[in-house]
Order: structure tokens, then sequence, then C-alpha cells
């Protein structure tokens, strides 16, 4: 298998306490790999130590094969990050950012500077200056910035974090995008399981420092079980005649109105008729799937 990324039991650790502990991590080339984790899980003192920015106690990490370490400059190139809140000079243009960056990475291409712009649509303000920019596009110059060099592999830390939801709905299209029509390799770590769910293919799950489990999401979605969400006006009275009328057992009373029906002997159809004919008030009731969150949630309880 070819790794465009992969840690080698990195470990890091913070006045005696361990932050990250032997965790290896396996980022294949052209996908788009989320790693998840509540907040101070460990995912950007990782990602610091991707970029060198912060150096592990033990471990290494490998991009494009190279052990990476503080002269790795080449592979650097072929990086573009976002690690915490990206800084700009607030009272210069996005345009002329994006030109000191150039500088400062010495590539010279304002090309590229107006393609960037275009790709992540701040072409017509690009006379702006950032410090009246909004979050979502102070975020898109980030990207911008990240992608200027056109690199392989971009690092993305929390890079929805503080955005509204048309603003992480663009970002979505843009990873795609970068993604897929320019066969960027993508690591992107998040705490917005919905999101990750929609736009990676690999997750790698983090806590307390460990990395819990690195799954497909095909293999997710293949051991995400089917349910029957059902909301009632009485829910003991339809508790009962699940179990003793109907015979399902295999339910969960998830709150004072919600149960949700795993045994699926009975369709959504026959299954209200029932519970109608019974004379159950049905708020609502259909077929759901377990989400990225129920997985995230059942892989931190086996621990
Ligand atoms: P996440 O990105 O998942 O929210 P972090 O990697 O930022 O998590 O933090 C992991 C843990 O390491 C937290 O308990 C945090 O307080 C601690 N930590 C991070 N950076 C430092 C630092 N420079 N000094 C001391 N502790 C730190």
């Amino acid at each position: 298998m070819e790794y465009i990324m992969e840690t080698h039991n990195l470990v890091k650790s913070y006045k005696n306490k361990t932050v990250v502990n032997s965790v290896n991590i396996h980022v294949k080339k052209g996908e788009i790999y989320g790693f998840v984790g509540p907040n101070g899980a460990g995912k950007s003192t990782v990602m610091k130590m991707l970029l060198n920015l912060t150096q592990p106690d033990s471990g290494d990490v490998y991009i494009f094969g190279e052990k990476i370490g503080s002269t790795s400059y080449e592979c650097r190139k072929r990086i573009g990050s976002i690690i915490e809140h990206p800084y700009f000079y607030e009272k210069i243009t996005g345009r002329k950012n994006l030109e000191l960056h150039c500088e400062y990475m010495g590539y010279h291409n304002t090309e590229r500077i107006d393609e960037v712009l275009k790709l992540v649509d701040l072409q017509d303000i690009e006379g702006k200056v950032v410090s009246h920019y909004s979050m979502g596009m102070k975020q898109r110059l980030a990207i911008a910035r990240a992608i200027l060099t056109k690199p392989e592999f971009l690092i993305l830390d929390e890079p929805i974090n503080a955005l509204d939801p048309e603003g992480i709905r663009e970002m979505r299209m843009l990873f795609r995008r970068l993604n897929q029509e320019f066969g960027i390799t993508i690591f992107i770590s998040s705490h917005i399981l919905s999101e990750v769910e929609q736009i990676a293919d690999t997750v790698g799950i983090i806590q307390n420092g460990k990395l819990l489990k690195e799954s497909s999401m095909i293999d997710i979605r293949k051991s995400q079980t089917d349910y029957i969400e059902l909301e009632v006006d009485d829910i003991s009275r339809a508790g009962y005649l699940l179990e003793q009328k109907f015979g399902i057992t295999n339910f969960k009373v998830i709150s004072g109105t919600k149960i949700e029906i795993y045994d699926l002997q009975k369709s959504v159809k026959e299954l209200s008729a029932l519970l109608v004919q019974n004379g159950i008030g049905i708020a609502s009731i259909g077929m759901k799937k377990n989400s990225l969150e129920d997985y995230f949630f059942h892989i931190i309880e086996e621990v």
C-alpha cells in the first residue's frame, strides 16, 4: 500500500502528561482522511509534529516516503497547511497577502494567484483589505494560500471550525474539488463528525492522545445498522405494546417521546398501522441509518 503520510509510534508529552501516545496514522495517496476526536484529544499536536512545528519525544513522521526532520525543505514545498488560526497581514488586501507568501516561498507565478483566488471564489473582493473579511472569507484565503504552490498534500487543522452552515458547505465543495479535480490528498481534522462523514474516505479516531481506530468510510457504512425511529405521545404504552403485543424486544427508549427500534421484523407501514390501531398518536416514524457520530461513540465506549 502506498501511503503519502505515515506516523510511526508518535509520542509527545507536556509536563509529564502524554498528549500523543504511540500514534500510527496511515494516509493513502489521493484520499481525504478525516482525523476526528474531541477537543483536547491531541489532533493539533499531531498536526504540528507532521509539519515539524513541534518535535515528537519519540516516533517518526514519513511524508512522500521521506522521514521528516528539521531539514526536510523539499518535502515541505510539496505540502500545504492550515494550522490553528490562519494569520494574515490585516491591513493589506488578500491578493497582496498571497503575493507576500509567494515571495516568502520563492514561488514566482502571479498567474497562479489569479487561479487560486478564483478557485476559492475570492476573485471579486480581492481589493478588500483582510481586516474587512468575514470569517468564511479569511478561511477561504487561508486555503488559497495553502494551495498557492500547488501542493500534493494538504494538512488542514479544523478548517471549518467557527464557520456558518453556508461557509461549511462551501468548504466541503472546495475540498472535494481540490481532491477530485486536482488530485490533492487531504488530511483534515475536525470535531464536526457530520461533515467528516460527507467528505472523508478514511477516518481516524483519536481520544486522550490514542488513535483508537482507523477505518474506511465504506467499512463504517457497511457496519452501520438501519433502524426505525419512532416518536409517539405515550412512550410507556408504546414500549409495552412493542414488547408484549408485537413481540419486539430489541428497541431503545431514547427520550420521553422517542424510541429506536433495531428489530426490523415489521415494516414502518405495518408498525404505524398497529400502533395507531392501539390508540398511540405518532408524531413521526421512519427508517434511519447510524451516523459516523454513532460509530464514533461506539468506538469510544469500547475503550
Ligand atoms: P486538539 O487539537 O485535539 O483539541 P491539542 O493537540 O490541541 O488537542 O491538545 C492536546 C492536549 O495537549 C491538551 O490537553 C492540551 O491542553 C495539551 N497541549 C497542547 N499544546 C500544549 C503546550 N504547548 N503546552 C502544554 N500543553 C499543551
